[in-house]
This record gives structure tokens, sequence and C-alpha cells, in this order.
């Protein structure tokens, strides 16, 4: 009765702890829990079904206690076979487990199930034992069936761990071995219990223990083995250098950059570590305990640089157990910073500082040194855009380079210099060092040599002296720009320092373009218009230029505004005054003078900006007048750039019916050749740069020829600048059809325009 009792509480409290550890499982977050909870549920069963059978003295209870049992146990099969299936996945055996294992199983819960149709399987008979009363198991032919399908399944899942341990690396092999020999104690067990034929199945502690075994290592249990092996594994092959000490910080371990880099060899010279250490890299000085620097290891090329770790290792108590020092070798990361650097703050093609670095330098060298006179030098290589062209990019470079070279060559130990852009270079240098006559001589005298030629390139050099309270140095590399506006183009004098003039003209430009709208809007410009004349003197036509009735300043002549518009594009809106003026007057006139025409003047500037085309002819719709009435004219530095493009615009000029006039021809670029795919109709030819000339039959037969020749490609031509009767009597006789000049009148206002020429 004792044992029955002992055996009924043991085989209670563990389906209990099974439960307990299926509900655990089941909570867990680890993906194999779901799994491993099913199969400690799927393990109750027999223990519980073998309580019955021993704890009731009742055949009909102890009868259940047996399918109770039986069909316990297939369910333990079938959830250890997916157990199986998870828990060796990716171990390449496991994953599939055969259909026919499942069916098998299945097919024996029923055959056992029938049992109680047939009678087939088993009965049970009472017996006493020890004076007590049990029910024990008579097998029959159904239960032989029962074993063998429930030892097939175990002995192939067995056969699927034994293989995988076979396989596995040792260190992995402990998860797997434990699970196998837990299931063949399990089977062992259960073998002596259905050949001893004892009535109480002493096994079921056995198959409780697997439950729990596996509960604890598939959930909890940390194959600490193979964390050590793979931690020091990882520490010795770690790049890095490694060193550990104990408490007293004598070295204990050093992995093998370690031993290789302070040149230890054994266990024994672990001892020698700690100065070896100091040798190489000093002591490292601690802050908070802890020590965290870089240290710079030999000179020149072979420099190293390292970066020192040091960090403590504190047991539960907080006591010191010991600590690691890692030393990474950052000579690399060093390197590229020091390059990214580089890159950054100087110029690729001339080394030479960046605009960017050379700014801070000079800020910073200005706010360090107060008291000390600087100069910001401003230099630039004059027509670079020519050199480029004329003697290709890869020449263009080589001349920046030479010039920064020469710059390096020339520059005092306390100058800061670099390149500002595409073809200018900054310089900051102090007073007492410039020197502007020996400087200047060294520009002049300045060339560059390639493949035994030499090259002229001609370099200038702004100059402006910083005053004490300025800071902005963007301003000041602007005013030494400024002052080479005021150098000639020739190779005289290369060097110019910005002045109160200079900053006057700066103020004028800037106060001028600030008027211009207001100037527009008040009818301040104005049309003067310069008669032209034919070879009987019989005024024709007129030329509309502009002035400017300054409420300030009274008159203003072109030469004071025009210049400064066409440079910053203003321009613009001066000449479309200037042509809506233009459209007014011949308006005016349309009835009374249908014949009279004006030519207006189209800047460079407009064919850039606007679409100078479609401008005109809205106006000259706007206006309804005669286009013949209005003629263009262009300059030769039009054609300059995009001569194709300007091209096309003259030709849509001249189908719309305009006249294109070519003025100042022969003071610029223009060739005679060029002249011949003009689309032009008129040619002015500029008396003034003939004028100047000293021997006048050479002027003269240029101009005949100019005449001649443009008679023979049908452009009539017009002189300017006609100022005696002499010259106008030649021009005639040479064959010249139209007239300007101060002879017949200068340009005038018009009113006084319309009773000159008798239109009034
Ligand atoms: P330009 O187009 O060549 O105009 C002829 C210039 O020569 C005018 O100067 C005129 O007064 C001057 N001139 C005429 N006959 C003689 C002469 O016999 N002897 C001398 N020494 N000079 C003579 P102005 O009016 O001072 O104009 C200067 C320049 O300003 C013009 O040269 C033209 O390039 C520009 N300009 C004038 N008005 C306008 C305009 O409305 N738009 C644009 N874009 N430029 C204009
Ligand atoms: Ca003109
Ligand atoms: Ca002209």
């Amino acid at each position: 009765m004792t044992s029955r009792l002992a055996y009924t509480i043991i085989f209670a409290i563990l389906s209990a702890a099974l439960a307990c550890c299926a509900f655990i499982a089941s909570r867990s977050r680890k993906s194999i829990g779901k799994t491993v909870a099913l199969l400690e549920m799927a393990l109750i069963p027999p223990v519980l079904g073998n309580m019955l059978i021993i704890a009731s003295g009742r055949r009909e209870v102890a009868l259940l206690g047996c399918y109770i049992y039986f069909i316990g146990w297939d369910c333990v099969m079938f959830s250890l076979l997916h157990f199986t299936a998870v828990y060796c996945k990716g171990c390449g055996n496991g994953q599939k487990i055969p259909a026919a294992a499942y069916l098998s199983l299945a097919l024996d819960s029923v055959q056992l199930l029938l049992n109680s149709v047939f009678g087939h399987a088993f009965d049970i008979e009472p017996i006493l034992v020890d004076g007590y009363a049990y029910y024990r198991l008579i097998p029959l032919f159904g239960q032989t069936w029962h074993r063998i399908t429930v030892y097939g399944v175990l002995a192939a899942i067995m056969l699927v761990y034994a293989i995988i341990i076979f396989r596995m690396p040792r260190i992995y092999r402990e998860k797997y071995s434990i699970i196998l020999i837990s299931m063949i104690v399990v089977c062992i067990l259960e073998s002596f219990y259905i050949f001893s034929r004892s009535p109480i199945d002493r096994s079921m502690i056995g198959l409780s223990a697997f439950g729990l075994v596996t509960f604890y290592f598939t959930l909890y249990y940390r194959p600490h083995k193979l964390l050590d092996r793979m931690l020091s594994d990882f520490a010795s092959d770690m790049p890095d250098s490694l060193f550990m000490f104990d408490p007293s910080g004598r070295c204990i371990w050093a992995n093998a950059t370690g031993c290789e880099l302070i040149g230890i060899h054994s266990e024994e010279e672990y001892e020698h570590a700690v100065e070896k250490l100091t040798a190489l890299f000093g002591t490292p000085e601690r802050t908070n305990e802890e020590i965290n620097v870089r240290r710079a290891v030999g000179t020149g090329d072979s420099k190293q640089y390292f970066s020192l770790a040091e960090s403590k290792v504190m047991d539960e108590n907080r006591r010191l157990t010991g600590s690691y020092l890692r030393v990474r070798d950052v000579t690399d990361e060093h390197q590229e910073i020091k390059r990214k650097m580089y890159d950054a703050t100087h110029d690729r093609l001339t080394g030479l500082y960046t605009r960017e670095y050379l700014y801070t330098q000079i800020s910073e060298r200005l706010a360090s040194d107060p008291s000390t006179q600087y100069y910001v030098l401003f230099l630039n290589i004059k027509n670079f855009k020519v050199v480029n062209d004329v003697f290709g990019t890869d020449f263009g470079d080589y001349a920046i380079q030479r010039i920064a070279q020469w710059i390096e060559s020339y520059a005092h130990i306390y100058s800061i210099y670099g390149r500002l852009g595409g073809d200018t270079f900054g310089a900051l240098v102090r007073k007492e060092d410039f020197c502007a006559e020996e400087l200047e001589q060294a520009l002049g005298s300045f060339r560059i040599k390639r493949n035994e030629t030499q090259y002229h390139v001609l370099l200038q050099l702004g100059v402006y002296e910083i005053s004490a309270a300025e800071r902005d140095i963007s301003v000041m590399f602007d005013r030494a720009h400024l002052a080479l506006s005021t150098l000639k183009e020739d190779y005289h004098s290369h060097i110019s320092f910005y002045n109160e003039e200079i900053r006057q003209k700066l103020l004028w430009n800037q106060e001028i373009s600030a008027q211009l709208d207001e100037a527009v809007r008040a009818m301040q410009l104005r049309p003067y218009l310069q008669p032209i004349a034919d070879g009987s003197g019989k005024i024709v036509g007129a030329e509309a230029l502009v002035r400017w009735m300054h409420p300030k300043h009274g008159f203003l002549s072109p030469a004071a505004f025009i210049p400064v518009f066409e440079k910053n594009g203003m321009i613009i809106e001066v000449d479309r005054h200037m042509w809506r003026c233009a459209c007014e007057i011949l308006a005016r006139w349309k009835h009374t003078h249908p014949d009279m025409f004006i030519s207006v003047n189209i800047s460079p500037k407009d064919f850039y900006f606007i679409d100078v085309v479609a401008e005109i002819q809205a106006m000259v719709k706007e206006y309804d007048i005669d286009p013949r009435q209005l003629r263009i004219e262009i300059t030769e530095t039009v054609m300059m750039n995009d001569a194709e493009n300007r091209m096309t615009i003259l030709n849509a000029f001249r189908e719309l019916g305009f006249l294109v006039e070519m003025d100042d021809f022969g003071s610029g670029y223009s060739s005679l050749n060029m002249l011949k795919d003009m689309p032009v109709d008129v040619l002015k030819i500029d008396m003034k740069f003939l004028g100047r000339t000293k021997d006048q039959d050479k002027a003269n037969t240029i101009v005949r020829n100019i005449i001649k020749l443009s008679q023979e490609l049908g452009i009539a031509s017009l002189t300017e600048g006609v100022e005696t009767q002499t010259q106008y009597e030649a021009l005639s006789d040479m064959g010249c059809k139209l007239f300007q000049g101060y002879y017949f009148a200068k340009p005038m206002p018009v009113d006084e325009f319309e009773s000159f020429a008798g239109i009034a």
C-alpha cells in the first residue's frame, strides 16, 4: 500500500512538473519554445495513465489508464518527431520527417482504440503483490504492434541524432549528445519494465526526467565551452593587439598580434610586457583611472600611429579582477584623415591653398598679428582664355602650375598664398616684405618655358593695403582685383594699387546703376540725333545717341555710363528705351517724311540676354512703321562669339526688312575677309582710328580700298567722324555714299534736329 501511494504521489508530482515546464516553454520568446511545450505536454499522458493503473483498485479505471498510457506513447513519439525536426534544423538532417512515420503512429493509435471492440491488443488481470491487489497487463498481438511502431520511430530518431553528432564539429556535439543519451536511458528503462512485467512502470520517472532535461537544455543551457572557445579564438585572431593584466598590473596573456608588436615569444616573457609597452608608448596618462590615448611611434615615413584603450574588469561586488589593454594600429586611418584634410585645403592642380583655406589662414594671421601692416595681392593672368584657346588647355594647366611654382619660389617666408580660382592667385604679404620695383621687374621678365620654347604670359598684380579695422577677406581681394582695372593692356606696368580713384569709380557705378530705372521712367535718358548726309549734303537720316540729363550731375555723355551698363548687363534697359524713342519719332515723321531713317545701337550684351529680333519687331508693329526706317547698328564684337547664331539673327532682321549696319568697322578685330560672309547692308567706317595716323596717304589708301571692296560686295559704305570739308570731298571721290560727323553737325536734341533737317 505504501509503495502504491508513494508512486502515485511521485507520478502526480512529475506530471505537474511537466505541465509547469510546458507552460513556461509556451511563453518563452525563443522560437523553439512552442515545440518544447508540445513535447512536455505529450509526456504527461503516459505518466498520468500509469498513475491511474496503480492508484486504483478498480478494473475500469486501470483499463482507462492503459488506454491513456498507450496512446500517450504515440503522442510522445509524434511530438518527439516534431521536436527533432525543429531542433536539428540547419544540420542537414531531421527537417524532412517522412510522412510514413506520422502515419504509422496514427494507425497504431487507431488499432489501440479498437482494442475496446476486438480485445486484440491487451487485457488486464488482477494480481497480488506483497498482499496488495494490482492490475497487470496481458500483452496480446496489438501490443506487439504498438511496441514495434514506437521502438521503430524512436530508433529512427536516435539514428538522426547519432548522424548529426558524428558529422558536427566536436564543440557542437554536446547539444545533441545530451538529448540522445537521455533517449537511450529512457529506452533501456522502458525495455526493462516490459520484460520485468512489473505492474508499476518505474521507467516513467526516466521519461519525466527526459522531459526536464530537454526543457533545460533547449531553453536555458548555454554552451559555455563553445562560447569560451569562440571568444578566445576571436581575441587571438583579432587584428588589434590585446594584453590582459591581473589586478596587480602584471601581464598574464597577450594575443599573437600583441606579442608581435612588443616582441615577446613565449609565456615566460609576459612579465616583461609592461616594460616593453612603456618603452614603446611611454607612460600613458590616465583619465578617470582608464587609458584612452593616441600615440605616434617612429619617425618620417615609417611613422606609425596607435590608439591605446584600457578597460577594467570588475566582479559582481565591483572589485577589480583585472584589466585589458587594446592597442590598435590607426596609421591608415590617420593618413586618410590627413590626406582628406590636405585635399580639402589644397588645390589639386598646383598644391597651393584653396581659396577657402587661404581666407581662413589670412583671417587667423590678421587676428593674431594685428599690429603689422599687410598687403593683399591679387594676381591675374591676362587673357588666359586666349592662352587656353591658342595653346590648348593642357598648356593652360601647365602655365598655371608654372606660375604657382614661381609664386612659391618668390614668396617671402611670412607670406600666405593660394589659388583663388581659374587663373587667379591671392596672397597676404607684410608691407615691409613687399618691394614693388623688384616685383615689377620679375613680372615683366616672367616667361614660361616648355620644350625649348619660351612663352610670354602677361601677369598682372592688384594690390590692396589692409586698413586696421577690416576683417572681410573677400572684400580685400575684390579691391585688389579692382585695382587691375586701371592697368593698361601694355606690357610695361604689371602692378596697380587700389586707390581713392578706383573707389570713387566703384561708388559711381553703384550710384548710376541704382538710378537707371528711375532715369528711364522720368525720361532723363533722351535720344540725341546726329544727322547723316548723302553725297549732295542732304540730310537723309540720323543716328540715335543716348544722353542722360542727370538731376544731380547734369548732362552726361554715354562715356560716363554706357561702359558701366555694358559691363553689368543693364545696357539692355538703355537700348530698349532708345529703340522705343526712335520708333516714336519715326511714327511722327511717317506721313511727312517717310524716307527719313534712324539708326539705333544694339549692344553685344543685348544679343546675349534677349531676343532682339522679336522685341524690335514688336515695337515696329506697335508704332506701325516701315522696318526700312529703323536701321540696326551692330558692332563687330557681336560676331566674336557664336558667329553662326548671330548671322542667323542678322539674316532674320534683313528678312523682316530692316537694314543692318556694321558699326565702327576697322576699329576692332574684324578683317576684310570676314566681310564677305557678313549679312550686312551698310558698313560704317570709323574715321577716328584713321585720324590718329600721321601718314594720311596711307589712311586714305586703306579707306579707299575698304569702300571699293564693299562696293564689289554690294554693301553701301558710310563714313563716321567726318570733321572737315577736305575729308568729305576726298571720301566722296572714293565712292562713299553716306556721311556722319561734326562737319555736318554734332548729335542734338530731337526738336533741334527737326529744324536742322527742315522737317519741323
Ligand atoms: P558710336 O555708336 O560709334 O557713335 C558715334 C560716336 O561718335 C558718338 O559719340 C558721336 O557723338 C561721335 N561722333 C560723331 N561724329 C564725330 C566726329 O566728327 N568727331 C568725333 N570725334 N566724334 C564724332 P557718343 O554719342 O559720345 O557715343 C559714344 C558711344 O556710346 C557710341 O559710339 C556708342 O557705342 C555708345 N552709345 C551711344 N548711345 C548708345 C545707345 O543708345 N546704346 C548703346 N548700346 N550704345 C550707345
Ligand atoms: Ca553707333
Ligand atoms: Ca560708330
